[in-house]
């Protein structure tokens, strides 16, 4: 079963092999270790069996696309440019200006970005790194930006950190509002806890996975606001285009015209990207999407000898060029245009997944295949966009929730043997949509019924081996898991202390307030004074019907006054009151009101079930 409706390309079309492969300079150590010497990444666990056929518990579109994003060491991009690939999910790049290097998007975690640096420096030179540009807000663009940079460096003046107006904002808001939920929902999507290997884990369609290093933050010092603004940086040309809103919230495009490149970030690279994450977020605009990449190609392509990306291998040719930028183009327009089309003639999201039907000439792509993203789950996403998740017929607009119904499902059908016996005859007919379904009903109803678990992983199983999508094979594969070895919880946490200390003090107590619990708080009647000489402003809040809210400069009376350091208001944040008055935290008034505020707090669980009720 794939995940695409899809007419595949050849399979003896090796254009993409041969560049994956062109520029190869020398390979890396394998495994990456932190200073605990703890392996946080390892391609060699994906290299060691990543050849040859795809064997049969794998779509073999997904192999060979888990086969050239494998490929791992420095790579010369153009006279001047080089990236190192394989070292984490995403690639690094380094750029050479006049007398250091510039580096494009450091990596996840500080440890793969440090190795990556060293590879390079060791084949090119000791040279000095100048700047760091962060094409977008996600970490897996800046978290190692610590391993090649220090903050005394960009202090100093001697490293300019060049990033999209919004950069910080952005990267740290993901983390904190839904960022519990996220964290442990990407666990299913990148597959962190499942064995590597043809029957487990081998890749996530984007990159293998992510790195489990340290990660870190710097502010930047240019912030870029404008389509076709120049920049120079030690005698490198680079001209930018604005690109928000499209794979990230904060995300550009720049072109270096002495070198004939074209740097297009994450919006197009060797797959179809996610128009919304499995893992959960909000739904980006396919629409703004394809307006950048018709903008990137008016404005660069045809004077441009390759075009790069921070995930995959580049493309060379003007041609091959404009041909890739107008395939990835056409394929979010259509995508964006048909859904609408088709739910403008009241068909629902999962009805248009199953009827949208990909034109022929952009299914002969194999860029545009779903290893990431996919057509069905993309399709759904745009229709969440628009119209949001009720569909207007009001015997789903007040369902009973999954345990609640599944136990009146499973007694209509006669009790959950009798459903795990039919079901069992269905998985013979390769009905497996149609067994997930309703092995999930008897899950819910009976969550210690063994073989209902049993054989709902089993199936779970063969949908993820059929699945050309990187991430849908994760999710299956993990649901699997948990059915059967129990819940593994949240493999990778990527609120990291350092991300942390960039949260504003509105950020942070917007933090505290989505842990309320308000049926706790909601007699509760608090006002709190914080001043913050370190940041050099002071707020009231107040709790009040279970709301956590907040005004700048306010001389209303309170309760209580703290003289909170930045140190200490870290420590607040990770609901630590001790470890804050270690740090400095000053209390004037009724020192029990604090007690109280921190007691209705309630953190999010990293161990939530997914897959059990
Ligand atoms: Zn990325």
């Amino acid at each position: 079963m794939s995940t695409t409706v899809s007419t595949s390309p050849p399979f003896d079309d090796t254009a993409d092999f041969d560049d994956a492969d062109r520029g190869f300079i020398a390979a890396g150590e394998p495994v990456i270790r932190n200073d605990r010497g703890e392996v946080i990444w390892d391609n060699g666990s994906y290299t060691s069996f990543l050849t040859g056929d795809a064997p049969d518990t794998v779509h073999p579109s997904l192999w060979r696309q888990s086969t050239l994003v494998a490929k791992q060491g420095l790579f010369e991009v153009t006279d001047g440019i080089y990236q190192v690939r394989g070292f984490d999910l995403s690639n690094i790049s380094f750029v050479e200006g006049d007398t250091g290097v510039i580096i494009i998007d450091p990596l996840i975690s500080t440890e793969t970005a440090a190795a990556a640096l060293a590879l390079y420096r060791e084949h090119r030179g000791d040279r000095p790194v100048v700047a760091v540009i962060h094409t977008h807000s996600h970490v897996d663009h800046f978290g190692g930006v610590k391993g090649v940079v220090s903050q005394g460096d960009v202090d100093a003046g001697k490293v300019a950190i060049i990033a999209p107006e919004g950069f910080v904002e952005h990267a740290i808001s993901e983390n904190v509002y839904a960022g519990t939920a996220m964290a442990r929902r990407a666990g299913y999507m990148y597959g962190a806890a499942l064995a590597r290997g043809p029957e487990g884990g081998l890749g996530a369609g984007l990159g293998q996975t992510t790195s489990t290093g340290t990660i870190t933050l710097i502010d930047p010092t240019v912030t870029i606001t404008t389509t076709g603004h120049e920049l120079t940086v030690d005698g490198v040309r680079m001209v930018f285009q604005m690109a928000p809103g499209t794979e990230a919230p904060s995300e550009m495009h720049f072109y270096f015209p002495d070198k004939r490149a074209l740097c297009m970030a994450e919006n197009a690279t060797h797959t179809l990207h996610n128009l919304l994450t499995l893992r959960g977020a909000l739904v980006r605009d396919p629409h703004v999407w394809a307006h950048y990449l018709t903008e990137a190609i008016e404005m660069f392509a045809d004077k441009s000898d390759v075009v790069f990306a921070s995930h995959h291998w580049p493309t060379w040719g003007t041609a091959n060029i404009v041909e890739f930028l107008g395939v990835q183009r056409d394929l979010y327009a259509y995508l964006h245009d048909q859904t609408l089309r088709l739910l403008n003639r009241g068909y629902t999201g999962s009805e248009i997944a199953e009827m949208i039907e990909m034109p022929p000439a952009l299914d002969a792509a194999w860029h545009t295949h779903g290893y990431y993203g996919s057509v069905s789950h993309n399709v759904k996403a745009i229709y969440q966009r628009y119209l949001g998740w009720y569909d207007g017929n009001p015997a789903r607009l007040w369902k009973l929730p999954p345990e609640d119904a599944a136990k009146r499902y499973v007694e209509f059908m006669g009790g959950a043997d009798e459903v795990v016996a039919k079901a069992r005859r269905s998985v013979e007919a390769g009905e497996l949509r149609w067994v997930a379904e309703v092995l999930d009903h008897v899950v819910f109803a009976e969550p210690d019924h063994t073989e209902a678990k049993s054989l709902l992983a089993e199936v779970f199983e063969q949908l993820g081996y059929g699945s050309e999508n990187g991430t849908w094979r994760c999710e299956f594969l993990s649901a699997a898991t948990e059915l059967r070895t129990g819940n593994f919880g949240t493999p990778t946490v990527t609120a990291s202390p350092d991300i942390m200390s960039h949260l504003s003090p509105e950020m942070l107590f917007d933090a505290l307030a989505v842990q309320v619990d308000g049926p706790q708080a909601w007699d509760l009647d608090l006002a709190i004074g914080w001043t913050l000489p370190d940041h050099g402003t002071a707020y009231r809040m107040t709790l009040h019907n279970g709301v956590l809210t907040y005004v700048k400069n306010s001389d209303k009376p309170v309760g209580l006054t703290l003289t909170v350091p930045a140190a200490a208001l870290m420590a607040l944040a990770g609901g630590d009151i001790e470890a804050a008055r270690a740090a400095g935290l000053k209390a004037d008034g009724d020192e029990s009101t604090l007690s109280t505020l921190f007691g209705v707090l309630q953190p999010g669980d990293p161990n939530f079930h997914i897959v059990l009720p």
